[in-house]
């Protein structure tokens, strides 16, 4: 996709220049502009202006940096995968993240300036043996939502909301590339779990690993 259809890129900015961004967007209307969808249509997808983020999306308030579109979100423009939040018609679109904070509760560990990423999904309210534990990747019985794909709203808007709990604080070092950690903490749960396999052997020690798929995250992986 073109950048000139998502000019939510033109915040791929360092942080002196994006500070004086969101300085100016904290003076600016409560209207901001977003990347939505109506999920099921195709090619439905569009710049709206739409409300500043809902208080009820978390305590964190990010201005947004950089938005990393994937297999998924074309899925989603495609309408061939997604769902609204409920109530609603269109779906903001964007789930791999990259912000500066805003303002962030005094008692989190989150300050104003940092550099973070949005945690995907949200376990299932029931909740499930899986959810129940903090394991929301392995959700059981499907009733989980996700940013930007499933009945949440994603962090396709110039500003968006999220819970302390499901914010990760990168190292400010890291830059432009934080975008990139939703899609690699996937790579990093597979080695995980590889290393787990392994490890019920006492002399099983692979040398090669194979992996199967040549999209993104596989690369990831291989990396
Ligand atoms: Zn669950």
């Amino acid at each position: 996709m073109e950048s000139e259809k998502f000019p939510i890129c033109a915040f791929r900015t360092m942080r002196p220049v994006w500070q004086l961004t969101f300085e100016n967007a904290r003076k600016a209307s409560r209207i901001m502009r977003a990347l939505t969808v109506v999920p099921g249509v195709p090619n439905s997808a569009r710049l709206d202006d739409i409300p500043e983020p809902l208080n009820a999306d978390g305590a964190v308030l990010v201005q947004t940096l950089m938005i990393g579109v994937c297999g998924t979100d074309r899925d989603i423009v495609s309408g061939r995968y997604g769902s609204s939040p409920p109530g609603r018609e269109r779906l903001v679109l964007g789930h791999e993240s990259l912000g500066g904070v805003l303002s962030a509760p005094a008692e989190s560990s989150i300050v104003g300036g940092d550099l973070v990423v949005g945690i995907v999904r949200r376990p299932d309210p029931v909740p499930c043996s899986a959810c129940a534990c903090g394991e929301w990747d392995m959700c059981r019985n499907g009733l989980y939502t996700e940013r930007g794909i499933k009945h949440r709203n994603g962090y396709g808007a110039e500003r968006f909301r999220v819970e302390p709990e499901f914010t990760i604080a990168l190292g400010p070092t890291l830059g432009d590339v934080g975008v990139l950690l939703e899609p690699t903490s996937i790579a990093a749960k597979a080695w995980d779990h590889i290393d787990r396999i392994v490890t019920r052997s006492r002399c099983w020690r692979p040398q090669v690993v194979l992996v199967s798929g040549a999209g993104p995250v596989g690369l990831l992986a291989q990396l």
